[in-house]
């Protein structure tokens, strides 16, 4: 049986980037709703028992897309704290893969970004790490995690209309920009 995380914040800590409204739905409602889908479809399944990266990796359909929206919003929603409070730029071996991979932290989120505006539908870009620990953004639809291809996920921008639209309508690329206001870098240093 899968839980609902506990959120490392309180309700309203993330405003004005996130609302507490936007919160409520979409971690009360929707991840709720994905962990509750996920339990059912368990049942019987001989998955059960494995963890939330092996499911996503060994199954399809229904139980891949709910496990992967609950592996993809335990990381999305647990990398965020209150601005004041959140270390806001990486620091030590991660910062300096950044730094040398796109020359500047600017010029990687100006990258991340894009690719989260670019991407078509529903989805989500994340910056992994490869065996290397070189690292890569990619965009994946749906439900998708980068663990699917070998990857180890590190930062994620949720650009599923339900994960704004309450707060920034249609305009993506607005929400985008906005939250690294609110990505706590030591979180992200400590999953590379
Ligand atoms: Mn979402």
């Amino acid at each position: 049986m899968f839980t609902l995380i506990d959120l490392p914040y309180a309700k309203e800590a993330l405003e004005p980037v996130i609302s507490a409204k936007t919160l409520e739905y979409h971690y009360g409602k929707h991840l709720q709703a994905y962990v509750d889908n996920l339990n059912k479809l368990l049942l019987g399944s001989g998955l059960e028992g494995l963890s939330l990266k092996e499911i996503v990796n060994q199954s399809s359909g229904a139980i891949f897309n709910n496990a992967g929206q609950v592996l993809n919003h335990n990381l999305y929603f647990s990398q965020f704290g209150q601005a004041d409070k959140v270390a806001n730029a990486p620091t030590g071996a991660l910062a300096a893969q950044i730094q040398k991979q796109w020359g500047s932290i600017d010029a990687f989120k100006d990258e991340f970004v894009a690719k989260g505006v670019g991407l078509f539908g529903s989805g989500w870009v994340w910056l992994s790490a490869q065996a290397d620990g070189s690292l890569i953004i990619t965009q994946e639809l749906s439900a998708s995690n980068p663990v699917t291809k070998g990857l180890k996920p590190l930062l994620t921008f949720d650009v599923w209309e339900h994960a704004y639209y309450l707060d920034y309508q249609n305009r993506r690329a607005a929400h985008l920009a906005e939250l690294w206001k609110i990505v706590d870098w030591k979180v992200i240093e400590e999953r590379y």
